[in-house]
């Protein structure tokens, strides 16, 4: 994996430079009109313009794809992605690359803000449908796939946002394609090195690479990662070029340099996060600690099975609302913010800020609690984590 996240995809630039140039450029010019014949006519390959691919994309997407393909064997090399200008692009090219008018797509309940916004409120307006299972448990969930015969996609986060909550991504699978559907997961908090789902038989893989691919919060960036090569072919890369949602080679530079000390990062990541989470799990202050490292935390034994780690996002409760935010107002060392996954600690409160547009009743439905507060573990001194939340704690 650790070599993998260095060497995949790399670009070894004729003038022997040791990191790969930035291709900031929005067109490649040709030799001549013969070359222009070879590329029309399939003979060579090549760039042409940014929108439908650059080298600097091309090199992320490589790097991608071998990280999510670690463990699939020989289907290693089956595995493609593409990168999008965002996490939201990436997953609305995947549900419309799988589902068209007339269609449905079942979810769990409780979802990223701006997913939920866009399977609830947009791709509605374009005649697919939707419903919504609390945890997806297998058997509502195959009971609404013989409700909805017309399903072709099943959505779903693990770990969720914001809630931790766990999902068995095999047995999600079985029952998804048992009625034709396609699972796509959401593997954005657990990045490729904690979680594989194709290996687990989930079909696409979504990623918000804003998060801990980039690391560094540098860059909004999203993936796409199937091992069907010829759906990645036939119905994503069209949506690349037809909607048009790429980020710059800029942007995918920088992503890919994040990239390659993810197995790093993420090591160290859980590491902190299950010391912070012991502290919570401890702290008279805290109700209730949400991580799927915890021995009784509901997900504990299907994470243990799916996951190479547990992670570094924690959700924890405070009882009330005014806690939640009097411990926000304290916190010194913890940034008060909405991202994730960054080398320093963020913190927040989901009901006042990510999940604010869902209505308190669906809120409570989906376990955020006011008093639920979302913490991003960083990468500083554990100690000097923990000692933040002490202090902000003990006042
Ligand atoms: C941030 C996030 C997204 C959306 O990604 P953007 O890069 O902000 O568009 C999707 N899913 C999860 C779980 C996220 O945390």
């Amino acid at each position: 994996m650790a070599t993998t996240a260095i060497h995949a995809g790399e670009i070894h630039d004729p003038s022997g430079a040791h990191i790969a140039p930035i291709f900031q450029t929005s067109t490649f010019t040709f030799e001549d009109m013969d070359a222009v014949q070879a590329w029309t006519s399939g003979e060579t390959e090549g760039y042409v313009y940014t929108r439908p691919g650059n080298p600097s994309r091309t090199a992320l997407a490589r790097k991608i794809a071998a990280l999510e393909g670690i463990g699939m064997g020989d289907d290693r090399e089956q595995v493609k992605a593409e990168i999008f200008g965002s996490g939201m692009a990436a997953i609305s090219a995947a549900l419309m690359g799988l589902a068209k008018a007339g269609n449905h797509i079942v979810t769990q309940r409780v979802l990223y803000g701006s997913a939920d916004g866009l399977i609830s409120n947009v791709l509605t307006g374009y005649g697919i449908t939707n419903s919504r299972i609390p945890g997806l448990e297998p058997e509502a969930l195959e009971r609404e796939l013989e409700t909805h015969p017309n399903t072709t996609v099943v959505y779903m986060e693990t770990p969720a946002n914001p809630t931790m909550r766990i999902i068995d991504i095999e047995r999600t699978a079985e029952i998804a394609r048992a009625h034709g559907a396609a699972l796509v997961v959401d593997n954005t908090f657990a990045t490729p090195v904690l979680q594989r789902p194709l290996e687990h038989g989930a079909d696409v893989v979504v990623h918000s690479t804003t998060k801990y691919i980039n690391g560094h919060g540098t860059v909004v960036g999203g993936a796409v990662v199937a091992h069907d090569p010829e759906w990645m072919a036939d119905r994503i890369k069209p949506l690349v070029g037809g909607i048009g949602g790429v980020p710059s080679p800029f942007d995918c530079w920088l992503t890919n340099i994040g990239l390659k000390t993810l197995p790093l990062r993420m090591a160290r990541h859980s590491e902190s996060g299950m010391a912070v989470a012991r502290f919570l799990d401890q702290h008279s202050a805290v109700v209730a600690t949400h991580y799927p490292g915890l021995p009784d935390d509901p997900g504990h034994e299907v994470a243990t099975r799916q996951m190479d780690g547990y992670g570094a996002m924690i959700a924890f409760d405070l009882g009330s609302y005014d806690a939640a935010t009097r411990l926000l107002d304290r916190v010194q060392l913890a940034k008060l913010g909405v991202s994730l996954g960054n080398v320093d600690t963020l913190i927040q409160h989901p009901a006042s800020l990510t999940h604010r547009m869902v209505s308190p009743e669906e809120r409570a439905a989906s376990g955020i609690t006011d008093g639920l507060v979302r913490l991003s573990v960083g990468l500083e001194g554990v100690e000097d984590i923990i000692a933040d939340l002490d202090q902000a704690l003990a006042r």
